[in-house]
């Protein structure tokens, strides 16, 4: 008898709802990072506690180091080799890398293809000549980057999957993967990350999910090219990336004409139809690649491109105009 009370209260019970395990109280971390891509490093995000978000936070910064780290073509890391031992080893030998490598040049690749050979991660000795030419602040040699043209395709970059290796065999290339490694890398730590957090890599901006459990989205900035404090709109982001490519931010000036860093592959110079880009993408990858693709093609170009990709973009010119995709206004909220 007693055990049949028993169970009719804990039914009446369950049936009223007070006896649901009640859910843990969710409360808003944040963290940043300066170590990574060269860049600021947020995460931000909902978490049981304070140890879980920094559990969260900690593993995808380290998960970032080490994908800054394959992908650097600067610097040397001990035991590691990276894209510097690659393209250091151009003309010379095959270079076992991790496996990320592989996987990244093969949507290096692929974004090649797509974009119509706009971006180009193996036009590193174009892109050298400009890094060198932003850091001394003078015009690039024009013959330099002639000849340097010569050494940009994708028949002399040899992929081996199966041995994982890569081999530059043309001994005057080099690769570049500063266009999509950022995106890349976050695209691959916000697929094994909690849901519901925001993480943003230099403006390469990721949600693993809403804001809030009830659905409530991500407000994401797009920045004014001009420097204001206002932002040109906010997005209601409830999940995948959203991607700026601009020309203010990493520039350098001669004779007053600013020659920033995306460069069109067919005319060696920095491309002049945009002030900045802004991509919406389920896949922050392709998001990376779009924005910089999108900077070197007219719009009418550009807007068949997303349409192909599943993406969104809005453009601004130099005349402070905006123009967008036709599914981009879903996403604004101001
Ligand atoms: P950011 O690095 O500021 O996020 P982007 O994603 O647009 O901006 O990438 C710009 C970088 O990509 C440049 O610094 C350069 O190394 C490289 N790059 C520039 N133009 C191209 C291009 N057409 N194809 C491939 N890489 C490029
Ligand atoms: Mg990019």
């Amino acid at each position: 008898m007693r055990k049949r009370i028993f169970a009719l209260l804990l039914a009446v019970a369950l049936l009223c709802g007070c006896y649901a395990p009640t859910q843990p109280e969710m409360k808003q971390y944040n963290a940043t990072f300066l170590d990574v891509f060269d860049t600021v490093t947020a995460v931000v995000g909902r978490a049981e506690s304070q140890e879980s978000f920094q559990a969260a936070a900690q593993k995808i910064h380290d998960d970032l180091l080490y994908y800054h780290q394959l992908f650097d073509i600067y610097n040397d890391y001990a035991g590691l080799a990276n894209l510097k031992t690659v393209n250091d080893q151009a003309g010379v030998a095959p270079v076992k890398v991790e496996k990320a490598v592989i996987d990244l040049l093969l949507d290096c690749h692929s974004y090649y293809e797509k974009t119509g050979g706009k971006v180009n991660v193996a036009m590193g000795s174009v892109l050298k000549i400009w890094h060198d030419a932003r850091e001394s602040v003078q015009l690039p040699d024009e013959a330099a980057l002639l000849s340097a043209k010569k050494h940009c395709g994708w028949d002399t970059i040899i992929i081996d999957e199966e041995n994982c290796t890569v081999f530059i065999t043309d001994p005057l290339q080099r690769l570049d993967v500063g266009a999509v490694a950022k995106g890349w890398a976050v695209q691959r730590v916000a697929e094994i990350a909690p849901s519901g957090l925001l993480l943003s890599v230099g403006g390469n901006v990721v949600a693993t999910g809403p804001k809030a459990a009830d659905g409530t989205p991500w407000v994401v900035g797009v920045n004014d090219p001009d420097g204001g404090s206002a932002y040109l709109h906010t997005l209601n982001i409830s999940g995948g990336a959203v991607v700026t490519s601009g020309d203010y931010q990493r520039y350098f000036v001669v004779d007053n004409v600013v020659y920033h860093h995306i460069i069109d592959p067919e005319t060696l110079y920095p491309s002049m139809h945009w002030r900045s880009v802004t991509v919406i993408c389920p896949d922050s990858g392709l998001a990376d690649a779009l924005s910089t693709a999108l900077f070197v093609l007219p719009l009418e170009e550009g807007k068949a491109l997303v349409q192909s990709c599943g993406a969104e973009a809005m453009w601004v010119d130099g005349d402070g105009n905006y123009h967008y995709s036709d599914g981009f206004d879903d996403f604004i909220r101001t």
